[in-house]
């Protein structure tokens, strides 16, 4: 059986229609593995994923849906990151708008970055990390960062 990854799924508004329609492109790929999404981009992907099927139908593919963005969810989701339960995270945040939660957002994409998570925030470089050979080799380990300096430094 090949890895099933954990991977992180997020659209702030104006671009959940681009996120549905690249899950839809990818549905096949998508749906052998476990999708984490904030609140209402979960809504949107399942529905993406399970289009002419039923909620008991076997091949109903469900996503864990944590808080909405903005109430929360980016913060559940960097904390999965830190926790080492993502594998990768399509976020495709808004260049365009002033988002309530913009500090969630910068401290989502940092910690991605702090954990070295393959994080796609627009559609080609989605298109990159799924159509890489190493989306599909069981056998990539990222390289873990290690903290043991910083956390065994000397406080004066
Ligand atoms: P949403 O949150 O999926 O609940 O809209 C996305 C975000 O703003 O982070």
């Amino acid at each position: 059986m090949k890895k099933r990854y954990n991977i992180a799924l997020v659209a702030h508004d104006h671009c959940k229609a681009d996120l549905a329609d690249w899950v839809a492109f990818n549905r096949d790929r998508l749906k052998k593995h476990h999708l984490i999404c904030t609140g209402t981009t979960g809504r949107i992907i399942e529905q993406e994923l399970n289009k002419d099927l039923e909620e008991n139908d076997r091949d109903y593919h469900r996503v864990l849906r944590l808080k909405s963005g903005p109430l929360g969810g980016d913060q559940q989701l960097g904390a999965l990151i830190a926790e080492g339960k993502i594998d990768m995270m399509f976020f495709f945040w808004d260049p365009m708008s002033q988002q309530p939660h913009d500090v969630d957002v910068k401290a989502l994409l940092r910690i991605g970055v702090l954990y070295n998570i393959p994080t796609a925030c627009c559609r080609s470089t989605a298109d990159f990390i799924i159509a890489s050979s190493l989306f599909e080799d069981d056998s990539y380990q990222p390289q873990k960062a290690d903290f043991n300096n910083y956390i065994t430094r000397t406080i004066e």
